[in-house]
């Protein structure tokens, strides 16, 4: 059996009053509650301070990126060894905000994705399309495609214990969210490519959906076959909405 994960992606949100608000909220909200592990990613610069406050709770702390070289001249950047020193289990590697706006590569995702795994910390991989390829009728291939970048350059050890989150562009921050169905079709697809190089690794392997993600609709879309909890946005930085949806995993 798969333990649920829901990871809230905070953005770049927040202030530092704000977040205190939202932690106590959710460390109330979420106590006592089980059967599904929880993480949140604030921005970079709130990932100590919202580390303090974990002390104690369930909830485990996760980054947005994550630079891919050890450490030198990479202004504005952060290794993962600094993650890593901050105690974040999870790093989420090429969000589609990241390819999108600031060019990452499926290279540069690779070179990411190693560097997380190789440092023991859990890498998120996010793959999705955009509507226009939806439209082209080249969800799978783009996909597929995403998910190869990986398999084939690191094989399929390497997703296992890992995180793949289905994101499909057009459902992020839009309102729009995939139907469950549709959801389901591309994480069984995910599953069978992985199931190619190991079947073992595949079933284990969690695949998280993302999109619009809130209160009314997870449950049902968690209660699919291959969906194992969720990376959500907007959602996540309000209290109430995060623990249903929390809830809703378990
Ligand atoms: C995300 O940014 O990963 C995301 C899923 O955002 P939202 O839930 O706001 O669509």
């Amino acid at each position: 059996m798969r333990q649920p994960l829901v990871a809230g992606n905070w953005k770049m949100n927040g202030s530092q009053s704000s977040i205190a608000e939202l932690m106590d909220g959710l460390k109330a909200g979420l106590s006592g509650v089980s059967g599904v592990d929880v993480a949140v990613c604030p921005s970079a610069v709130y990932l100590d301070r919202v580390g303090s406050m974990l002390n104690g709770s369930s909830i485990n702390l996760g980054a947005q990126t994550v630079s891919e070289y050890e450490s030198g001249a990479y202004t504005g950047e952060n290794s993962v060894a600094m993650l890593k020193e901050l105690d974040c289990r999870y790093v989420i590697v090429g969000h589609s905000e990241r390819r999108s706006l600031f060019g990452e590569t499926d290279a540069q995702v690779v070179a990411k994705y190693q560097a997380v795994r190789d440092a023991g910390l859990t890498p998120i991989l996010c793959v999705g399309e955009t509507l226009e390829e939806r439209e082209q009728g080249r969800a799978q291939e783009v996909i597929a495609s995403q998910v190869g970048a990986v398999l084939d350059a690191l094989g399929a050890d390497a997703l296992n214990e890992a995180v793949v989150a289905y994101e499909p562009v057009w459902a992020i921050g839009t309102g729009k969210t995939a139907t469950p169905d549709q959801a389901q079709e591309v994480h069984a697809q995910i599953r069978a490519q992985v199931a190619q190089s190991d079947a073992v690794i595949a079933e284990q392997l969690l695949i998280l959906y993302g999109g619009s993600v809130n209160a009314g609709n997870a449950e049902t879309l968690f209660s699919m076959a291959d969906i194992d909890g969720g990376l959500v946005g907007g959602a996540s930085l309000k209290v109430e909405d995060f623990v249903t949806i929390c809830r809703a995993a378990t």
